[in-house]
């Protein structure tokens, strides 16, 4: 080694330096090993031969670059480059070298095994008195784990931004996706702020009520138009929605709007909140039910009408095939009397259509009228009963316990419930043999439950069967019915101010229950 560094010490004197006395060389000697110590990489180049090569390398060059003294003396810098050529610093290097000026760069460089390596190479000229250019000398630092921490970062940056990119993008997506639902939505829709205000409305509502954006939007929603939302009850109900999350649901409202005239619209209001967005907002839902509300009317005007004009030559036939019966001769046939009983039973049927018909027509027109009288209610249970069982073979009807002697209401009325829950019991319990009937008294309250053991009624049917025209699906075919029974037995206990209800497990059989107030005040609710 130390010979080596003399030979070095030799070349350095051919050039510019010239060393007269043994304080110098020493001085030198010491400069060597202290550049010898240094953790950077240190060259020397001589600028003044052909292509620069290097003259002097200390040991941390040979330590970063896996290449001996002897491989790297009298090269170019540049084969630490390998095949890599293309890196633009080449550039700023040779500009440095040809300008004679420093530079610092960072360089993809490859140790003699081939493993990469980042080089902060800082590069800077050594002159001669007359300022030529006579060599450079090279400060490197291997700096791949900075490098490749930067990268890193780098790479995070890019991984983080494609990420925010493709999560607006598909937030963009579910906002374009809501805005044409919105858009297109066959209903008026508006969205408020949490004070009332509007904060959009969608094409349907701008359509609907002929108005601009400009004369909704920003506007408080019971200034808008000519105040038709400005209605105390609609107010406290939006107004609760916020504090207590309850909906408005199928509040009608019925206006003389401005351009639009005289309309009934429903209305349907809930909180919304899009998370990470924004809370707080109301949506509410408006939609136009003038003309399927008119085409309703029509259509219970037509049954209204239908079930009277029916009934007239009803009532007729019924009264001659009475008079037939009466005034049957001694001597008649069987087969005529078979023939003229069952006449008799089907005019009854189609008598019993036809009242459940009107019946169900009174009530949509507030028609329906109650003749309230005190009567034996027990009694007329167990006559009605009796009478149901009289016409019934397959079926055995047991009436069990006691609620009233003494009740204050419509009688026929009464006994058209209990006709009507009985004769379903037994029409939709084929399988079975037996219908009970419970009577009883609960509180100021008598109580009465027809069971069943038939088919049951599944969960989401069971609110549906007090509505008009309901009727369970898959057993539509089978038993013959339209559908109004339940609905105006329910009225008629309302209107005797109780309840009427079902409880039944499918497959299994139904209690059909109803509640009546002994309560003399409470009974003429109406
Ligand atoms: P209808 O019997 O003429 O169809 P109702 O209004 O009396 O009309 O009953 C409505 C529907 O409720 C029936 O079609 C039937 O599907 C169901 N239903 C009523 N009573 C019972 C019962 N006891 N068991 C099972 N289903 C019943």
């Amino acid at each position: 080694m130390e010979n080596r560094k003399g030979h070095e010490l030799d070349s350095l004197n051919n050039g510019e330096f010239t060393f007269s006395n043994d304080t110098l060389k020493q001085d030198l000697s010491l400069l060597m090993k202290a550049l010898d110590s240094s953790i950077s990489g240190i060259i020397l180049t001589d600028n003044q031969q052909p292509d620069n090569p290097i003259i002097y390398c200390n040991k941390a060059f040979e330590r970063i670059t896996g290449y001996q003294r002897h491989e790297i003396i009298g090269h170019n810098c540049r084969f630490l480059q390998k095949e890599d050529r293309n890196q633009k610093e080449r550039a700023v290097l040779r500009n440095a070298v040809k300008e004679g000026k420093e530079c610092v760069v960072e360089m993809r460089n490859y140790q003699k095994n081939g493993t990469l390596f980042w080089n902060e190479l800082y590069m800077s000229p050594i002159k001669d008195e007359q300022g030529n250019v006579c060599y450079f000398i090279g400060v490197q630092n291997d700096v791949t784990r900075r490098k490749k921490a930067e990268q890193e970062l780098l790479h995070q940056q890019d991984v983080m931004e494609a990420q925010i990119s493709e999560r607006t993008k598909s937030l963009k997506e579910s906002e374009d996706y809501l805005s044409s639902i919105v858009q297109t939505v066959r209903e008026s829709l508006v969205v408020l702020n949490p004070d009332f205000k509007v904060l959009s409305v969608n094409e349907h509502f701008l359509k609907t009520f002929k108005v601009g954006k400009e004369e909704t939007e920003g506007r408080l929603l019971y200034d808008l138009g000519n105040g038709q939302w400005n209605i105390p009850q609609l107010k406290e109900l939006l107004e609760n929605i916020l504090p207590t999350n309850n909906p408005v649901e199928e509040f009608e409202v019925e206006h003389d709007f401005p351009h639009i005239g005289k309309k009934l619209m429903l209305l349907n209001a809930h909180r919304i909140e899009l998370e990470g967005q924004y809370k707080d907002r109301i949506l509410i839902a408006i939609e136009d039910i003038t003309d399927r509300r008119e085409i309703e009317r029509r259509k219970d005007d037509f049954l209204s009408i239908a079930s009277h004009e029916l009934k007239t030559p009803l009532t007729t036939i019924k009264g001659y095939v009475q008079i037939m019966q009466r005034l049957l001769p001694s001597d008649i046939s069987d087969k005529f009397k078979d023939i003229l009983k069952k006449t008799g039973i089907y005019v009854e049927r189609l008598n019993t259509l036809i009242a459940d018909l009107l019946d169900m027509s009174r009530i949509q027109t507030g028609n329906i009228e109650l003749h309230r009288e005190t009567f034996d209610f027990d009694k007329a249970i167990h006559e009605a009963v009796e009478n149901i069982q009289a016409a019934t073979k397959t079926h055995q009807i047991i009436i069990k316990g006691s609620a009233t002697n003494s009740y204050t209401g419509d009688e026929s009325h009464i006994v058209q419930v209990i006709n009507n829950l009985l004769s379903n019991a037994i029409k939709y319990s084929p399988e079975s043999d037996e219908v009970e009937v419970y009577l009883s008294k609960v509180s100021n309250f008598l109580k009465v439950a027809v069971k069943d053991k038939g088919m049951g009624i599944k969960i989401e049917d069971q609110k549906k069967i007090f509505d008009r025209f309901f009727r369970v699906g898959e057993i539509q075919q089978r038993f013959p019915g339209m559908g109004i029974g339940l609905y105006v037995c329910e009225q008629i206990i309302k209107n005797h101010g109780g309840t009427l209800w079902v409880e039944s497990e499918f497959g299994q059989g139904s209690t059909f229950s109803f509640t009546l107030p002994l309560d003399e005040r409470k009974s003429n609710v109406q």
